[in-house]
C-alpha cells in the first residue's frame, strides 16, 4: 500500500496549463505532487510525443504513466491524456488535439491559437456546435496501475472568451458553468472539468481499492 502523504507523486506532463490545474487538485486532496523537472527527468520531446500514439485516451494515458514509471523506478506516476471531441466533426480532434493543426514548429499559446483557428474553420457555420472534453487519468506505482475517465459537455463558441485556462478553453462554453472554461478560475474549472473529474474519480477509486492511504 502507498501513502500519498509521505511520497510525492510525479505529475507526468510538461504542459504548464495542466500542471497548474493538477497541482491545485492534488493539494486539495492532501497529496504532495512534483513535476517531471523537479523529479529530474530531462525533456525528450520527440520520445515523449511518440509515446501517445494510440487511438484511445486510456491507452495513451497508461503509455505515458508506464514510460515515466520506467524512468523513475519506485515513484508513483500520474499521467493524463485529454482532448476535445466535437460531434459535428465525428469526434475530432480527439486524441490528436494537441497537434491537430499540424504546426510542429509552434508551442504554447501560438500552438493553441493555430488549433483554435482550425477548429473554427472546420466547424464553419454548422448548427451542431456540441463538443466535450475527455480526460483519461492513469496511475502507476510500477507494480499496479489504474486508468479512469472524466468528461465535461458544452458547445463551441465562435468568439473566444476568457483569459484563464489553456488550449481550446476560450471556445468551449460549458452549460453547467454558464461560461467558457477560460472564464472559469482554476478552482471553478476543477469542479466540472474532464481532468478534475477523472483525477477525483482516480483518487477515490485508489482509496476504495486500498491502493493508497492518502
Ligand atoms: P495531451 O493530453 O497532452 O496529449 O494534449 C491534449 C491537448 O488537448 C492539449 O494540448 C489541448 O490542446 C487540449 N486540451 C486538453 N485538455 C484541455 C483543457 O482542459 N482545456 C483546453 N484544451 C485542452
Amino acid at each position: 500500500m502507498t501513502t500519498g502523504r509521505s511520497t510525492p507523486w510525479v505529475l507526468a506532463t510538461r504542459n504548464t496549463g495542466k500542471l497548474r490545474e493538477l497541482r491545485a487538485l492534488f493539494a486539495t486532496h492532501g497529496i504532495e505532487a512534483i513535476d517531471l523537472r523537479e523529479a529530474g527527468v530531462p525533456e525528450d520531446s520527440v520520445a515523449e510525443d511518440a509515446v501517445e500514439a494510440f487511438e484511445t485516451f486510456e491507452e495513451n494515458a497508461l503509455a505515458k504513466a508506464r514510460y515515466f514509471s520506467a524512468r523513475l523506478p519506485g515513484r508513483i506516476i500520474v499521467a493524463d491524456d485529454s482532448g476535445l471531441a466535437v460531434d459535428a466533426l465525428g469526434g475530432e480532434p480527439g486524441v490528436r488535439s494537441k497537434r491537430w493543426s499540424g504546426r510542429a514548429d509552434l508551442h504554447g499559446a501560438e500552438l493553441d491559437a493555430s488549433n483554435n483557428a482550425l477548429l473554427l474553420s472546420r466547424l464553419g457555420d454548422s448548427a451542431d456546435r456540441r463538443a466535450r472534453f475527455v480526460c483519461a487519468a492513469a496511475w502507476s506505482d510500477g507494480r499496479q496501475e489504474l486508468v479512469l475517465r472524466g468528461e465535461v459537455h458544452g458547445h463551441i463558441v465562435a468568439q473566444g472568451r476568457g483569459m484563464h485556462g489553456f488550449g481550446y478553453d476560450p471556445h468551449v462554453f460549458i452549460d453547467e458553468l454558464g461560461r467558457t472554461l477560460a472564464e472559469a478560475t482554476v478552482a471553478e474549472k476543477e469542479l466540472v472539468s474532464h481532468r478534475g473529474r477523472a483525477f477525483v474519480r482516480l483518487v477515490e477509486e485508489l482509496r476504495v481499492r486500498g491502493m493508497i492511504t492518502a
